[in-house]
């Protein structure tokens, strides 16, 4: 069984819509898929439509990727299995929408101040129906202003401490995992291996998220560097948090790709071991062979 639990569509910076996810995941044989778009869930609905309609036996699971602040770092809580009609997750996501919308707006100040003039109209422009994030912003910079690449634009301007950052004032990690939960859904720490934090760190932040009632971390991959995904292991068990796999799915690139994450080890509970759409699909295997 193929379970990818983070993923992303065009409703934040993914590139493809709900429905060519979807085909994307059923193409390349996942059975459980998690949409988790930044601070939305927006997608939600469109995907869950596109699989009843072509019978595709993919299970969706209601997700969404959170950004919280904790002493200076970003960090991304994933909610998975959300009620999305829960009324406090919705007001907690549109606060969201205000912060996001608001740091949109200064950061593209700053950027026009850089010389790239227009640039908040364009960046707009490539969001669609989603929500404006910073990818969009570099995107704007490398396809109408030159800039090299995606990197150099967040390494010159949008990254932290560049000229057009903007400081975001998210909330805490606890009130992330409090809305996520009282939406039903389980909480997980995204991406522990990509923060930019050294392993004293990254000890105190795990920590700090089981401590907060968090459910679940997201293992890293080998490939993410040995010893930070052996150390993720360890925290995991330390702290009784849950395993949790995903892509991080944004668009089609030669460096990531549905369903190609991580299987954890055994000595860590799955987060999805009593879920009902990864026993179906576990059940339906069984049955085949
Ligand atoms: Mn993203
Ligand atoms: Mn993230
Ligand atoms: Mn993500």
């Amino acid at each position: 069984m193929k379970i990818d639990l983070h993923s992303h569509t065009y409703y934040s910076d993914g590139q493809l819509s709900p429905a060519e996810l979807v085909a994307r995941a059923q193409q390349m044989q996942v059975d459980v898929l998690a949409i988790t778009d930044h601070d939305t869930l927006n997608g939600l609905a469109e995907a869950h439509q596109t699989c009843a309609q072509l019978g595709h036996p993919l299970a969706i699971i209601d997700g969404v990727e959170i950004s919280t602040g904790w002493h200076n770092f970003d960090i991304h809580i994933v909610g998975l299995n959300v009620d999305t009609d829960s009324p406090s997750l919705q007001a907690f996501l549109a606060e969201q929408e205000t912060r996001r919308a608001d740091r949109a707006g200064l950061i593209a100040a700053k950027l026009e101040q850089c010389g790239f003039v227009g640039v908040l109209d364009k960046a707009r422009g490539l969001a669609g129906p989603g929500q404006l994030t910073r990818a969009h912003f570099a995107r704007v910079l490398v396809n109408d202003f030159g800039v090299a690449s995606m990197d150099t634009a967040f390494k010159k301007y949008l990254g932290k401490g560049k000229r057009a950052a903007v400081k975001a004032h998210w909330p805490t990690m606890a009130e992330a995992i409090d809305a996520i939960q009282a939406a039903q859904g389980q909480a997980v720490l995204a991406h522990p291996a990509h923060y930019d934090m050294t392993a004293k760190w990254l000890r105190r932040l795990v920590a700090e998220f089981a401590t907060a009632g968090g459910d679940g971390i997201e293992i890293a991959a080998p490939a993410a560097g040995q010893q930070k995904s052996v150390l993720i292991n360890e925290l995991a068990a330390e702290h009784q948090l849950k395993a949790s796999s995903g892509s991080d799915f944004h668009f089609p690139s030669r460096w990531r790709e549905l369903g190609k994450n991580p299987t954890p080890t055994t000595t860590l509970t799955p987060i999805w071991q009593n879920w009902p759409q990864a026993v179906n699909n576990t059940n339906k295997e069984n049955a085949d062979l």
